[in-house]
Parts: C-alpha cells; structure tokens; sequence
C-alpha cells in the first residue's frame, strides 16, 4: 500500500494535469496489437459500486462473489478496508472476466477500468474540492491505444464510458472515506471496521442484517423508505451511508426510536447491579 501512496505523490507532483475540455487521443477495439494484454495482472481497486454491478451481472450474492472474485488486503496502514479484484493464477494473472473477444462483464465493468487511460484525482484529498479535481492520463507501456488517431476530450470519454453514475454514487462513497475523522488520524475499532466492511462491500449481508435483525425497531425508518431499499441494492447502499456515519462519526443521520435509549440503560443498570 506504500506503493499507492509514492504514486498518488508522483500523480499529483509530476503528472500533466488535464481539464474536462482537455482532448487526447486513444482508442481501443479488438483491432489494436495489444488487446486484452492490460486485462491482467493489475490492482483493480473495487468500488462499492462496482460489487453491486458486478455480483447482478454474474446473478450471484455479494458474499459469494467477495469469497470467490476478490482479495482484502490487510495493512495497518490502511484507514478502512479495501477490496481487489482478484486475479487468476495463471502465467498472465490474467482478470476472471477476460475472453478473447474482450471483457465478459463489459456493461458493468468496475470503475477503474471504464476510466482507462484516465485517472482522476484531487490536489488535497479529503478537504472537499471537487472543482480542484483533476484529470491525468496514465500510459502503460503495453498500451498502443495511443497510437490510434481517434481524439475526444476528457468529457466525451466520460460520457462514452457511461461513468456518469459511478461517479455519482462514488461521491457518497467518497465523503466517507475522506471524512475529517480519517483525516484527524482516527482508526475505527474493530467492530466498526466490520460495518464498514458490510455496508460497503457486502450489501447483501447487509440487507439481511436490516431485515432480519432488530435494527428497525431500533431506528425509526420511514415505511417509504423501507419499502425502498428492500430489492434495491442503491438505495440499500446509500441508507448505509447515512448508518455508517451516524454510527463512525456520530452524525445525527438516524433517528433511534423512543425508549429504546432508556431500555438499554436499564438493562445495563440491571447488569451493574448483579455485578456488584
Ligand atoms: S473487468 Fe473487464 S475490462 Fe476490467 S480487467 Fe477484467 S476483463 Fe479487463
Ligand atoms: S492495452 Fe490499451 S489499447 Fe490495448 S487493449 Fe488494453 S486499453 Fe486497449
């Protein structure tokens, strides 16, 4: 993970930085002497939205494709979990997904492989500057798409890729993973690292965990809303947001129903009592 952070360093010290009305010329199609050749050995860094495209297009559950398509490293250095594609143990480490005729999950491939040659970054990550936000291109050496003498701008790739809600729902993401909590050098405990871990990665535990557990008579949800993040892994996911934060940072984002405070100190009073 100290790799990540010499690149990001790199990226924001030395690399030219391109605007939204900025052009560049690439293409890839299964015309290029290089196709498929970036489909493997590479860290794909998964999305939470990204999973829940991901595990709907192969028509499995979140833990079933966690257990069986990803990697989560263990740093000390990382703030929160973090989820990889995991590649296959071939010569090549080549992607699960990739077939000769090109990506299998190509509609809902992750994130960072729509925006391919592009990455995005912000001079000052975490302190909400999103019109600091910028653009750079990252030329691996194996790719010849920059030969190709198709040009576009950085919003037409943008566009053309379909990144629009990914981004959009990345901000949600993004707000959270950069919140002055984790700026302040915080770390959540390990219960809170589990949260964490299930909202954002394994949303299908998590919608068993709201239904089927106490939560909702713990929290005071409107019946709208339940009604809405029943089948819908989005909004399900975005609700989870709104728990993560009240429950990592405090944020008045949940309302616990009355009398459930009082209930829980009066269990624990009748605990401290048959202590003592
Ligand atoms: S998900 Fe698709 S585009 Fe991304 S590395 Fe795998 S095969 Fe390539
Ligand atoms: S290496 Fe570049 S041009 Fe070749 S397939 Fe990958 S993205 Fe396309």
């Amino acid at each position: 993970m100290q790799d990540i952070e010499r690149l990001k360093d790199e990226i924001l010290r030395d690399y030219p930085r391109l605007t939204r009305e900025d052009s560049f010329s690439f293409e890839c199609h299964p015309g290029v002497p290089c196709f498929n050749d970036c489909c493997g050995d590479v860290n794909i860094f998964l999305t939470p939205y990204d999973i829940i495209r991901l595990k709907n297009h192969l028509g499995i559950s979140s833990s079933k494709f966690l257990s069986e398509h990803t990697i989560a490293p263990f740093d000390k250095n990382l703030t929160y979990p973090v989820v990889l594609l995991k590649m296959n143990e071939d010569a090549r480490k080549s992607c699960p997904f990739v077939k000769p005729e090109g990506c299998s999950v190509y509609e809902d491939r992750p994130w960072s492989c729509r925006m391919y040659p592009l990455g995005m970054a912000s001079p000052k990550e975490g302190e909400d500057t999103s019109e600091e936000e910028f653009f750079f291109l990252m030329k691996e050496e194996v790719c010849k798409g920059f030969a190709e003498r198709k040009g576009q701008t950085v919003t037409e790739w943008l566009t053309a890729q379909k990144i629009q809600d990914y981004n959009e729902i990345g901000t949600h993401f993004k707000e959270i993973v950069l919140h002055p909590f984790f700026r302040k050098g915080n770390h959540l405990t390990p219960e809170k690292i589990e949260m964490f871990f299930m909202v954002c990665y394994n949303i299908d535990a998590y919608r068993d965990f709201v239904f089927k557990s106490s939560f909702l008579d713990r929290f005071d949800v409107d019946a709208e809303i339940v009604e809405g993040i029943k089948g819908d892994d989005v909004e399900l996911l975005k609700f989870g947001y709104g728990w993560l934060r009240f429950s990592m940072f405090g944020e008045q984002t949940m309302t616990i129903k009355s009398g459930v405070l009082e209930a829980r100190e009066r269990e624990l009073a009748a605990k401290r009592t048959d202590v003592s």
